[in-house]
């Protein structure tokens, strides 16, 4: 398989922390998506497309896919013509695999054993990340930086990361890794977009003065931050139509939100871009993120987020137009 020559011309890419590694500001996720409502000949044509932009991270994590590890199997699938060497790959462990008390969390014996299975399922190695999924409120979190760190000096992963954690928790995992001179974490991956701006107070002080980069999570809010949902009938090949229940799919359409993405689509068509496009440029406005993992279920969608990069320019105006849409 060959790739497009000119692949980095365009992308930028950002250091993450105060790390070596640099990401692009827009990485690709198969949550849902690859290995679930999209098939693998679907995915292969995203995975290279996204390469061919200079798009050169892919996320995963043990339980993405249907059923849970089929993500996983099917991007290993994929990875092995691709140049392992251009592209970083990120797993998690943390919500649940498999029966027992071992299937879930963060402990040693759940972390190790999942951390293999995926290996085994994507066909490689080492990845690149590995992320605690989630904060797990039993498990020491000491046990928990122990084992990254092993499973970093196992060659089995190069750096290491944690989602979903408050503020005050990466302080402690910060301080834990620091006191018992375990490999520090690199990158954070919270949820952030628009109409979830929590990280703004809550978490981004505590990365960037522990020099951990950040990739926020679902920047279009799943799919309602583009013009898809704009019109009166849900359309046919969207996610809302494959996997949400009632309530989620009465959430984005109804009035007030609606009423929300419509105001913000007109200052997005204002700049010259599409709401996607601005969704993705005003997260990246903040020089405490260093990528967007965002999903996309066709090239056509990819192309266009990309293309967000071409303007990231906001003025006080504009910004403030959209505070008074969707406030802090
Ligand atoms: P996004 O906000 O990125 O939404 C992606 C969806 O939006 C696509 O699947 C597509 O939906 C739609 N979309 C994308 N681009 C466009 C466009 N230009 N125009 C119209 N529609 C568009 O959220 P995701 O939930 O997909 O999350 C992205 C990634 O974040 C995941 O794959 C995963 O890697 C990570 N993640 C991490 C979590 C964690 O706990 N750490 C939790 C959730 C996600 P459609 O299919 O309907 O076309």
């Amino acid at each position: 398989m060959t790739f497009a020559q000119n692949r980095y011309d365009s992308m930028l890419y950002r250091r993450c922390g105060r790390s070596g590694l640099m990401l692009p500001a827009i990485s690709l996720g198969a949550h849902e998506t690859f290995g679930g409502y999209r098939d693998a000949e679907a995915t292969r044509s995203c995975l290279y497309r996204a390469f061919d932009l200079g798009i050169t991270h892919f996320d995963l994590a043990n339980n993405y896919g249907r059923p849970p590890g089929t993500a996983e199997s099917i991007i290993g699938q994929i990875l092995k013509d691709m140049p392992r060497d251009e592209i970083i790959v990120s797993t998690k462990a943390g919500y649940r695999m498999w029966p027992g008390p071992y299937g879930e969390w963060l402990s040693k014996k759940n972390l190790v054993a999942s951390l293999d299975q995926s290996l085994q399922r994507l066909q490689l190695e080492y990845v690149d990340i590995f992320y605690a999924h989630r904060p797990d409120p039993e498990t020491p979190l000491e046990e928990t930086m122990a084992a990254l760190d092993l499973i970093v000096r196992q060659g089995k992963a190069l750096y290491i990361g944690v989602s979903n954690f408050p503020g005050a928790h990466v302080e402690q995992a910060v301080q834990i890794t620091r006191q018992m001179g375990l490999t520090p974490i690199t990158i954070h991956q919270p949820r952030y977009h628009m109409f979830e701006r929590r990280c703004e107070y809550e978490l981004f002080d505590h990365t960037e003065r522990n020099g951990i980069g950040v990739i926020a999570f679902s920047p279009l809010a799943k799919g309602q931050l583009t013009d898809k949902y704009l019109g009166t009938e849900l359309p046919e090949d969207s996610r809302a139509s494959a996997l949400w229940h009632k309530e989620r799919i009465e959430d984005v359409v109804s009035s007030e939100k609606l009423a929300k993405v419509r105001r913000l689509n007109a200052i997005a068509r204002e700049r010259g871009q599409s709401l996607a496009q601005m969704a993705l440029a005003w997260c990246l406005r903040l020089p405490a993120i260093t990528s967007l993992v965002l999903g996309a279920s066709k090239i056509e969608q990819i192309e266009e987020n990309v293309a967000a990069l071409q303007n990231l320019e906001f003025s006080a105006d504009e910004l403030k137009a959209i505070d008074e849409i969707v406030p802090q």
